[in-house]
């Protein structure tokens, strides 16, 4: 039996669009209990735009519900920090080059600077860190290597200079199949001139010595000559340094299916001799009002623009869940407002759960089952969504209520205790459960009372305030009122 998931917690298998084959499948691991996922990571020649981080967010709820299900998940990722050209079609340039030309820096400035601002990002909207982060400058005798064993192996060939992967030695390279022209496209640019020492068209570079770009500014001795390695051996160099022979999932926007992951399918295959990926999970993209956000084009949004018009970065987290990871996403100020304020009800509903009371596990199964089966089918995050307003609305006491909401939150990760324990705790520094409505509506009757010179209401009035833990102050701007410290 290849899969042996006795350790699960959770008897289903997850069923997950695999872009290999196009079609939706059972999740079965390659070696019983264990998940290997590889990532591919930012190209960090710029801030990461709130479309690369739609990827990593789901990415990072796809991983947090495989660890949820029980599975023994080990995640990588590389950060793009060389050999990632303006083209994927190998002839523009370096975008780590060009990004430090920008900012008139070193490469590995802009490097350190814009991975630090990632991570920076992926914690304000509480994306997991992958158990291993590896620059591609850090591995360039891993990459050395496995060039050579393809140049050994009969899969590669020198030609002005570089090294090309021969894809006419594969039976089958576009092994995605079915995807259309426009989408094999994506990322070839129209204006890039043809490279003439390839044998066939979709053969690509492994490593550069020449180039019509000579400002390279980070090179490597090589056994072909001083140079840089191509930006996808990088990935499958990374996946199986830290991941071994086979991995499990894939992950990426739909733009690295091709030529990104096409090429990594098969350099890896070749380099190892047999099948390497078992699924491949592509996140769509984030579009405005010009298409897909990229960051070649500009005019992108930030997650610290976000911030700076007031907007949390975990209501922008709840909108790419509200969304199927396999649709494309429409960006816009307005549908981001109607997600806050759905955020915001949803935290203040949260936060008028009372945190006393006996936990009843036995009641709570049939709402995680609901989640499970939301989210086992192919990680349908708007369905576990509704999952989470179901026990606001179910018919359980409020400690097995916030039990199930800090349960779902694990995947889905929008901070839902904390932020509403924070709001309570604005609302009422003694923790006690402040009705704030209630205390405005007595504070109204008690000036009314005052107004008609009824003292003896107007007192006991004042009394019920201080018996729920409020003193007012009054002034002759009328009456105010704080907690009593
Ligand atoms: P990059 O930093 O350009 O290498 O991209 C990082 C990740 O973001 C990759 O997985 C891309 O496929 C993904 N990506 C790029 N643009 C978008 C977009 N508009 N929406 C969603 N994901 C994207
Ligand atoms: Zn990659």
């Amino acid at each position: 039996m290849k899969s042996m998931n006795l350790k699960r917690k959770c008897k289903s298998n997850m069923i997950l669009y695999n872009t290999l084959g196009n079609t939706k499948q059972e999740f079965v691991p390659h070696e019983g209990n264990k998940v290997r996922m590889y990532t591919c990571g930012p190209t960090v020649y710029h801030y990461a735009h709130i479309g690369n981080l739609r990827t990593y967010i789901m990415e990072d709820v796809l991983e947090k519900y495989l660890r949820y299900k029980g599975y023994d998940v080990t995640r990588v990722m590389n950060i793009t920090d060389v050999g990632h050209l303006s083209s994927d079609a190998d002839t523009g340039e370096d975008k780590m080059v060009a990004g430090a030309k920008r900012e008139h820096k070193t490469v590995m400035d802009i490097a350190k600077f814009y991975t630090d601002a990632f991570f920076k990002d992926c914690e304000k909207l509480n994306i997991k860190t992958p158990d291993t982060v590896e620059p591609a400058t850090s591995c360039i005798p891993e990459f050395i290597h496995m060039i050579e064993v393809l140049i050994e192996k009969g899969y590669a060939y020198l030609a002005g200079g570089n090294v090309y992967f021969d894809t006419s030695k594969l039976e089958n390279y576009y092994v995605f199949g079915n995807q259309n022209e426009e989408e094999l496209q994506v990322g070839v640019r129209e204006d890039v001139t043809e490279d003439l020492n390839k044998r066939n068209k979709t053969d690509f570079v492994l490593w550069f010595t020449k180039s019509k770009f000579d400002d390279q500014e980070l090179k490597w001795d090589s056994p072909w000559g001083i140079g840089y390695p191509g930006w996808h051996i990088e990935c499958s160099a990374i996946s199986i340094k830290h991941l071994g022979e086979y991995l499990d999932i894939h992950c990426g926007g739909v733009d690295n299916a091709f030529p990104h992951h096409t090429n990594e399918i098969a350099q890896s295959e070749a380099f190892l001799g047999h099948k390497w990926c078992g699924y491949w999970f592509h996140v769509l993209h984030l579009l405005d009002k010009r298409g897909k956000m990229s960051k070649s084009k500009g005019g992108f949004l930030t997650v610290s623009l976000l911030e700076e018009q007031g907007y949390d970065p975990l209501a922008y987290r709840m909108f790419c869940l509200s969304s199927h990871y396999r649709k494309p996403l429409v960006f816009s100020f307005e549908n981001l407002d109607n997600t806050v304020s759905a955020y915001n009800k949803l935290i203040s509903r949260i936060a008028k759960l009372s945190k006393d009371g006996e936990i009843d596990k036995e009641d709570a199964k049939a709402y995680q089952e609901k989640f499970i089966e939301a989210l086992d089918n192919d990680l349908n995050t708007s369905l576990a969504l509704t999952a989470l307003y179901d026990v606001l609305k179910a018919d359980l006491n409020d400690a097995t209520k916030r039990y199930l909401i800090s349960d779902f939150d694990r995947v889905l990760s929008l901070g839902l205790i904390d932020s509403a324990d924070a709001l309570k705790e604005k609302d009422s520094p003694s923790g006690a459960d402040v009705d704030v409505s209630k205390i405005d509506m007595l504070i109204a009757e008690r000036a009314k009372a005052r107004a008609d010179k009824n003292w003896a209401e107007a007192d006991r009035i004042r009394d019920e305030l201080k018996e729920m833990g409020i003193v007012v102050k009054d002034s002759k701007d009328g009456a105010t009122w704080e907690y009593i410290s």
